[in-house]
């Protein structure tokens, strides 16, 4: 397969988990509630490491304004999820309150529609560089879709608009992942910041937007799984490499 069609069909089902997240919290499950969060415990620790260990040594290696970018990446979520939205946080929207105004909705949806446009660029820089390294990512970015999928359709519900908007919220995740992968081959030789930026984002998913989430739940359960996800990126490193990848 040539880098496009890794990239394409990761994506697809990158996107693919938004949406499934999207139909988890329309189904009312409580014990889809907790596998998620449970997702969302084991991605913050899959994509610590994959940012630590992959993504900011290879983005050291391809750019010299690699530390500029990353930083550029990391409060470009900052801006667009937590300066301009008056409120935004992972897991289920409960406080109505708060998003009664439908703008705040609106505006959270738009912040993490950037946010999922850099899932795409991430997984498309990864495979432009090399096929483990699109892996790695893709696996960083699909343990986090399903959460994400569910947050954006919590938060268009809680904002009353019903099923039809949470689903339609959680489409446009998915549209905008796709338009990341597709962006990012378009732009093909920009490689060299889009990895950096996008490493800068993936940091602030992980460590900003995800944490703090893992941290909410008592008990050390949810705590353990984050170092399950650190052994998770470690495993499939390891199996790459017996695969010769
Ligand atoms: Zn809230
Ligand atoms: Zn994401």
């Amino acid at each position: 397969m040539t880098p496009f069609q890794w990239s394409l069909t990761l994506g697809a089902a990158a996107a693919a988990a938004n949406v499934l997240g999207g139909l988890v919290i329309l189904s009312r499950s409580h014990w889809n509630e907790l596998l998620l969060k449970n997702f969302l415990a084991l991605a913050a620790g899959f994509m610590l490491a994959a940012t630590c260990l992959r993504m900011l040594p290879e983005s050291f290696a391809i750019s010299p304004h690699a530390p500029l970018m990353i930083l550029a990446g990391y409060f470009l979520v900052h801006f667009f999820e937590h300066t301009l939205t008056p409120h935004f946080h992972f897991g289920e929207e409960t406080h109505g309150d708060a998003m009664l105004h439908p703008a705040a909705g609106y505006s959270a949806l738009l912040g993490l529609s950037i946010h999922t446009f850099f899932d795409g660029v991430s997984i498309a820089s990864g495979f432009l560089i090399s096929v483990p390294l699109g892996l790695l990512i893709f696996g960083a970015v699909v343990l986090h879709k399903l959460p994400e999928g569910f947050t954006v359709a919590s938060i268009a519900l809680a904002s009353g608009r019903g099923q039809r908007g949470a689903l339609g919220a959680a489409c446009v995740l998915a549209a905008a992942t796709l338009a990341g992968v597709l962006g990012m081959h378009a732009l093909a030789p920009a490689v060299a910041y889009a990895l950096p930026l996008s490493t800068g984002v993936t940091f602030y998913v992980a460590a900003t937007d995800l944490m703090p989430e893992v941290n909410e739940e008592r008990g050390w359960r949810m705590a353990v799984l984050v170092f399950v996800g650190v052994a998770l990126f470690w495993l499939s490193e390891h199996a790459l490499h017996q695969l010769g990848l």
